[in-house]
């Protein structure tokens, strides 16, 4: 595909340089059927180095999980080849089965059915920590 020229899909810009690998995983994006491109590295005049990522389908994606990775980044939703939204995420005050707690003995690794469930404990330094076991998410 033609990266600067999506017809119908979305463009995640303005995510921080080395978080777009990052975001893909989280995403699931290896999982789509769709042409994506990562672009890393992207000089920018506001933030030095950013990474894009392009995603050549209509496909609704996760605002909370990219403001989790990035609540700088911006998303594009891109229609017949126009720009036709703009959302800047925020940074969600919970995430729910985003990402997982890393403490074996959280009830979330005995029970599997259980969702993980994290919630922003520090705006400022972006901390979130499981709410069953207060295990700091990294
Ligand atoms: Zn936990």
């Amino acid at each position: 595909m033609n990266v600067d020229s999506i017809q119908n899909g979305i463009v995640i810009d303005h995510i921080s340089a080395g978080k777009g690998m990052m975001l893909y995983d989280l995403l699931g994006l290896d999982q789509l059927d769709a042409s994506i491109a990562i672009i890393k590295n992207v000089n920018s005049h506001k933030m030095g180095k950013k990474d894009i990522i392009k995603i050549d389908a209509d496909i609704p994606v996760d605002l909370d999980l990219i403001g989790y990775v990035d609540p700088d980044a911006t998303v594009n939703v891109i229609k017949n080849g126009i720009l036709v939204d703009k959302r800047s995420p925020e940074l969600p005050e919970t995430l729910v089965d985003v990402i997982k707690c890393k403490n074996p003995r959280c009830i979330t690794c005995v029970e599997q059915e259980l969702k993980h469930i994290f919630r922003l404990t520090d705006k400022e330094r972006r901390i979130y920590r499981c709410i069953y076991c207060e295990t700091k998410a990294n």
